[in-house]
């Protein structure tokens, strides 16, 4: 196996775990790496310090798969996934679901790799040219611990392109349906993994679909981005007077319709289409349950300050417009808008709109999307529960 050698010094940050490191800790590497490949890392003595995938392309130039001097053959993979499942498997906030995370990325120590469960089925997310290369050798594993159904594609993440790899989706095994229905916590979604979202549901905001049905009886919601409706259907299941749905995707407000059908049929609907900016700015709010989650705003440090500007933007509306006494569910699920910054940009269009509110509950991401210990760059979800007067 090839090495590639740090600079004096820059082993720290290994030692202490963390799965990443950028091309400037590399003092050398051995002739004819080529990208994607497994590799030893090595300090300028020899010392191993562990083994991991190869990328000169991209900033964070090795991914760790193990550290010290554990080599990353099929055992360790298979070791590393069935501690991934077995956390969800006995946890009991995952008791109520059939559908959830399975493994995390760098939240479960295997850098690059997204598994979510629905049902019987898995969907695969490859986010780097290193797990592209794993594929052939996860896959059997998968296959042999969860016995699943069937198997789909849908390495499609936007950083594909920085690795030098293009969109891959598509049946690795069995057959997926077009449609599976999967349960969660007394609620019924029907969901499309070859054509969704991601990989067809927002499974990260499980835990904010109970807050949101806990908080909802006898409110007028006004559900913004709604994708599908999860938040839509918590709130109707939930109690609330009327729920009004809002997104820009004829196809997500069709689902969302069925959704709300599903779950809470009795409970008055609106779906309305339409880009949420435009909505805010051109119609008064009568909702006093306003739920905002958008897409990531912020996909990288360059788009940072537009970001900024867009939740600024969309929360001056809301500050501007709603009843006295509104809840005001908001989220970001960028990982370059840090909660303290996301709470500043919210401070700051209450304090532009000159109206009194207070934070009372802040929320992150729910168990199957863990935030790795040695890597807090694996933190991205946040939510702020905030009580307008
Ligand atoms: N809250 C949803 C997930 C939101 S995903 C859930 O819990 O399932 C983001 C959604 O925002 C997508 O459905 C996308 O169609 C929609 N969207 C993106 N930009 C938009 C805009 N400017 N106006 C309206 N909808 C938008």
């Amino acid at each position: 196996m090839k090495s590639v050698y740090l600079r004096k010094g820059k082993e720290k940050a290994i030692l202490r775990r963390h799965p990443w490191v950028f091309s400037g800790a590399i003092d050398h590497v051995d002739e004819d790496i080529t990208n994607g490949e497994i590799i030893s890392i090595r300090n300028l003595t020899g010392d191993i310090l562990g083994y991991g995938y190869f990328n000169r392309a991209t900033a964070i130039a090795i991914r760790m798969l193990s550290f010290g001097d554990r080599i990353p053959d099929d055992d360790y993979l298979r070791t590393l996934i069935s501690a991934a499942a077995a956390r969800r498997i006995s946890s009991p906030l995952l008791r109520d679901t059939d559908a959830y995370r399975l493994v995390f990325s760098e939240g479960d120590s295997i850098p690059g790799l997204i598994v979510d469960r629905y049902g019987q089925h898995l969907v695969v997310q490859c986010l780097t040219l290193g797990m592209d290369r794993l594929k052939g050798r996860i896959l059997p594993l998968l296959i042999d611990l969860f016995k699943p159904e069937s198997i789909y594609e849908r390495s499609e993440h936007e950083g594909r392109g920085i690795e030098g790899i293009s969109k891959a989706s598509g049946q690795l095994y069995g057959v997926t349906p077009e449609e599976i229905t999967i349960h969660e916590r007394g609620l019924s979604f029907p969901v499309n993994i070859k054509a969704g979202q991601k990989t067809g549901f927002y499974l990260d905001q499980r835990d904010n679909r109970s807050l949101v049905r806990s908080l909802a009886q006898d409110r007028e919601v006004l559900n913004l981005f709604c994708y599908t409706g999860g938040f839509s259907a918590a709130a109707g299941a939930g109690g609330a007077r009327r729920v009004v749905s809002v997104d820009a995707s004829a196809d997500a407000l069709e689902a969302a319709t069925r959704v709300m059908a599903m779950n809470c049929g009795e409970t008055p609907a609106v779906f309305v289409r339409a880009d949420v900016f435009a909505y805010l700015r051109e119609n008064p709010i009568e909702a006093d349950f306003i739920i905002m989650d958008p897409p990531a705003l912020a996909t990288s440090r360059q788009s940072l300050a537009g970001a900024c500007r867009g939740y600024k933007d969309l929360h001056l509306q809301v500050a501007s417009k709603c009843p006295s006494g509104s809840l005001l569910l908001t989220c970001s699920c960028s990982r370059f808008v840090s909660m303290e910054l996301f709470q500043m940009l919210v401070f700051e269009a209450f304090a532009d709109a000159g109206r009194d509110a207070a934070i009372i509950g802040k929320y992150g991401q729910p168990c199957d999307h863990p935030t790795n210990i040695f890597c807090p760059e694996t933190e991205y979800l946040k939510a702020l529960l905030v009580l307008i007067n």
